[in-house]
């Protein structure tokens, strides 16, 4: 399964509520075989006097041409970044969609307990593995630019 993103990754910045610090975002959606397999929002984080580290959502589910169905989404999230006594950034499940209004974009928002239980974990890790190594700011973001 050789995953892609499609051509309208789009970025946003705006300001932390905590400290007002710039956030930066990036969405797309990742395909396979040229079919919409997922969508991702990944915050890069700057806030003051803390970790630089990123948030990343994937939602899985059923995409397709005029026909948006919900019922079927399901959402992962991680957190990559500096943990202690590691040398290299770590990823960790968190609660999906925690910085996302409710929608029905995001489906069933999975917690890190959920998200451990549910079959489709490994699909999400290959998932952000991909957009770690592939998303410029993401990667920018998490290993330096
Ligand atoms: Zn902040």
């Amino acid at each position: 399964m050789s995953l892609t993103f499609g051509p309208d990754r789009q970025t946003r910045e705006f300001q932390c509520d905590c400290c007002n610090a710039p956030i930066e975002r990036a969405w797309n959606f990742v395909y396979v075989d040229g079919m919409v397999y997922a969508v991702y929002f990944a915050n890069c984080y700057h806030h003051r006097g803390r970790d630089h580290d990123a948030w990343i959502d994937v939602i899985f589910g059923t995409w397709g041409a005029g026909s948006e169905q919900w019922e079927d989404h399901v959402s992962f999230a991680c957190r990559v970044g500096p943990v202690a006594g590691q040398d290299e950034p770590a990823s960790t499940l968190v609660t999906a969609g925690l910085a996302h209004p409710d929608g029905p974009l995001f489906g069933r928002k999975l917690d890190r307990e959920a998200a451990l239980q549910h079959p489709r974990l490994p699909e999400f890790w290959k998932v952000s593995d991909f957009i770690l190594e592939h998303d410029p700011l993401v990667r920018g973001h998490v290993y330096g630019r």
